[in-house]
């Protein structure tokens, strides 16, 4: 029987996990990497921990962390999700642990032994690895595909892209008649020079709600003091939700920060009567709210209130106070990146792709998977959730 010929382009995450998951004898199969060594990113994920997934198991919660193809990946994570992924690895003998913020590990801490699971599974499928194999072009004539390599020219039946954010592959595949979303980065920190946080860099605040202003984004929760500007998990999750529209401001803007998450007269009717309770107190020494002391100091300062007690603090200078912890506006001048973890947004349109087994909606037999798609997530492994679920869903196509 003459087989029938299947390409994975890009030995990544999302392809390795495809051809984990292939099992046929009807086709043929290739992956073509262009790097000498398979896996290079998940290596360094996680800082080379690899955050493999997260424990959420409910789809419709899980979405919420997609700020990009949310609506799509809903029907993909009905057919695998998190505790799908968990149960993957398990039974493999590749043991993972869940820690108290959700976020899922390997027990040994190192992304090699997924790396290791991923390849040793791949050889039991019998796919044929081609390392330091570049995709050049890709040409589709009469229902087969040509891939130009800087080795060799293939031919094959079907056609699945594994690429990443790879800007000459989505060149390519626009060639071919699919629209690019023009790719942007997504998660990153702020980078700000307000007085309001000078020298207060590694100070964390628990609970803060940002918004940019004059938009609906917003996001509540933990926020960092870095010597660059702000960082933590609220600013990451504001900057991947509002990355594309953060690009076309060249990431100047402004952000109104509520450093406790209270209102205005609830932070000025706390103030009065602390005042009240306390007259003697020093306004310097007062502890409000948990603030951190050195943010505290920080703010009076800024607002040029004098060390004294509270019963010469004036009305106008708690309303003064009370505005600065509930509504401060710093303006934003620019991003930094992540500890590396450079996220992509953009990529692949997905009106363009039938999500019920990852094909192109406009050439039969040619499918994506991954980073190559306009889907991106906040950080927390739902990065590579995506990866696994739509790779298995890709997988059954040629089971
Ligand atoms: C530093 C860092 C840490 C991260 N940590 C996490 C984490 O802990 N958890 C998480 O969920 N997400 C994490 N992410 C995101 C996650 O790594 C990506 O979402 C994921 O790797 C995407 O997988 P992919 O297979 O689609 O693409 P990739 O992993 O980028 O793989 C694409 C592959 O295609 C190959 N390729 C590209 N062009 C060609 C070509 N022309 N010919 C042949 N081969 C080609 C590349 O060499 C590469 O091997 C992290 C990202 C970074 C940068």
């Amino acid at each position: 029987m003459i087989l029938k010929h299947l390409i994975i382009i890009g030995g990544g995450a999302s392809g390795f996990f495809l051809s984990s998951n292939i099992k046929t004898s009807n086709w043929k199969i290739s992956l073509l990497e262009q790097s000498k060594n398979p896996l290079q990113k998940l290596k360094i994920s996680g800082g080379g921990r690899c955050n493999v997934t997260n424990a959420c198991y409910k789809p419709k919660d899980l979405i919420k962390n997609y700020p990009r193809g949310n609506k799509e990946l809903l029907n993909i994570f009905s057919k695998f999700q998190p505790l799908d992924t968990l149960q993957w690895f398990e039974k493999r003998g590749i043991h993972l642990k869940i820690e108290n913020d959700s976020r899922v590990f390997p027990e040994t801490n190192s992304s090699q032994t997924i790396i290791d699971g991923l390849l040793s599974e791949t050889k039991k499928n019998n796919v044929e690895i081609h390392y330091e194999t570049t995709v050049l072009d890709l040409n589709n004539k009469d229902n087969k595909f040509e891939i130009i390599t800087n080795k060799d020219i293939y031919y094959a039946n079907a056609v699945v892209v594994a690429t990443g954010s790879s800007k000459k592959v989505w060149n390519i595949i626009e060639k071919l008649g699919h629209k690019i979303i023009p790719p942007v980065p997504s998660l990153f920190t702020f980078n700000c020079n307000h007085p309001l946080i000078k020298n207060l860099q590694g100070i964390s605040l628990a609970e803060t709600d940002l918004n940019i202003l004059n938009t609906p984004f917003k996001e509540r929760g933990p926020l960092l003091i870095t010597h660059w500007g702000l960082s933590g998990p609220a600013i990451l999750k504001l900057s991947s939700w509002a990355a594309r529209y953060l690009a076309d401001l060249d990431y100047k803007f402004q952000l109104r920060i509520n450093w406790i998450t209270e209102n205005f007269d609830d932070a000025r009717e706390l103030l009065t009567n602390y005042k009240n309770a306390h007259p003697k107190m020093d306004i310097y020494n007062i502890k409000i709210y948990n603030l951190p002391q050195r943010f505290w100091l920080n703010l009076l300062n800024h607002l040029n209130i004098i060390k004294k007690p509270l019963f010469e603090i004036s009305k106008k200078e708690i309303n003064r106070i009370a505005e600065s912890l509930t509504n401060s506006k710093l303006d934003i001048i620019g991003k930094s990146t992540f500890k590396n973890e450079f996220v992509t947004c953009g990529g692949v349109d997905l009106k363009e792709i039938d999500f019920n087994n990852m094909q192109s909606k406009l050439i039969p037999n040619l499918f994506f998977t991954g980073e190559v798609l306009n889907i991106d997530a906040i950080t927390g492994g739902f990065n590579f959730q995506a990866c696994w679920s739509e790779s298995y869903i890709l997988s059954k196509q040629f089971n």
